[in-house]
């Protein structure tokens, strides 16, 4: 008897349609969106804060914070610049597409160009759960360690873009990167994969090049 399959499949599905309803309100604004996930202290906000000052003056961004508690990280948001709302989840460990339905009408969505969506800290389920956003982007860091593909399938399945970040610390720190590649590729082929350090800048060019390319395409559909 597995009852509770056909749950879990009717909860999946309600959730995608209201991901379809975000990304037609998203898509009818002219708003790219992106999907952050990562373990808890990946730098997932710290990518969010080098991105929008160093996007300051060529894109408005706007950025929605998932946490289970504090506004700490839509604070840092919005120091660097960006319009930012903060969802608490009162304990749930992702975001759903629910959730971000709720916080989108409090962004001006026609004063922006892109949104940033900062999941919660977690590699386990927020993968399985679409917002609605454009693109999914996976933020791994040098100090979780090398075996975080294969020690989290889904979420290295899950997404379509991987930022690697903290290589500035690559000399301390034990971690063969041919090992954490080869497990990523054998989870999701080809996929985009920038590598880069929040706190020295190395590598951050290549990823704000990406994003504006991602929107200028994202504009002539
Ligand atoms: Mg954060
Ligand atoms: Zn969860």
């Amino acid at each position: 008897m597995t009852h509770h399959i056909p749950v879990v499949e009717q909860i999946l599905s309600a959730n995608d349609r209201i991901a379809d309803e975000n990304r037609n309100r998203l898509d009818a604004a002219g708003v790219f969106a992106l999907n952050f996930m990562a373990s808890p202290g990946a730098g997932k906000t710290s990518l969010i804060e080098q991105t929008v000052r160093k996007l300051a003056g060529e894109l408005r961004i706007g950025v929605v914070e998932g946490d289970i508690a504090t506004s700490l990280d839509a604070e840092r948001a919005a120091a660097a610049g960006a319009v930012s709302v903060q969802i608490n989840t009162g304990g749930n460990c992702h975001l759903d597409a629910v959730m971000l339905s709720q916080a989108l009408p409090q962004i001006a969505l026609d004063k922006i160009d892109l949104l940033i969506v900062e999941n919660v800290g977690n590699l386990v389920c927020p993968a399985n759960f679409d917002l609605g956003t454009h693109r999914s982007v996976l933020v791994a860091s040098i100090p979780e360690g090398d075996d975080k593909p294969y020690k989290y399938p889904g979420m290295y399945r899950g997404v379509n873009t991987l930022v690697i970040n903290k290589i500035d610390l690559l000399p301390y720190v034990p971690f063969n990167m041919d090992f954490f590649q080869r497990g990523v590729e054998t989870l999701n082929p080809g996929l985009k994969t920038f590598a880069l350090s929040c706190r020295t800048g190395e590598g951050l060019d290549a990823w704000l090049d990406w994003i504006k390319a991602e929107i200028k395409a994202y504009r002539k559909i």
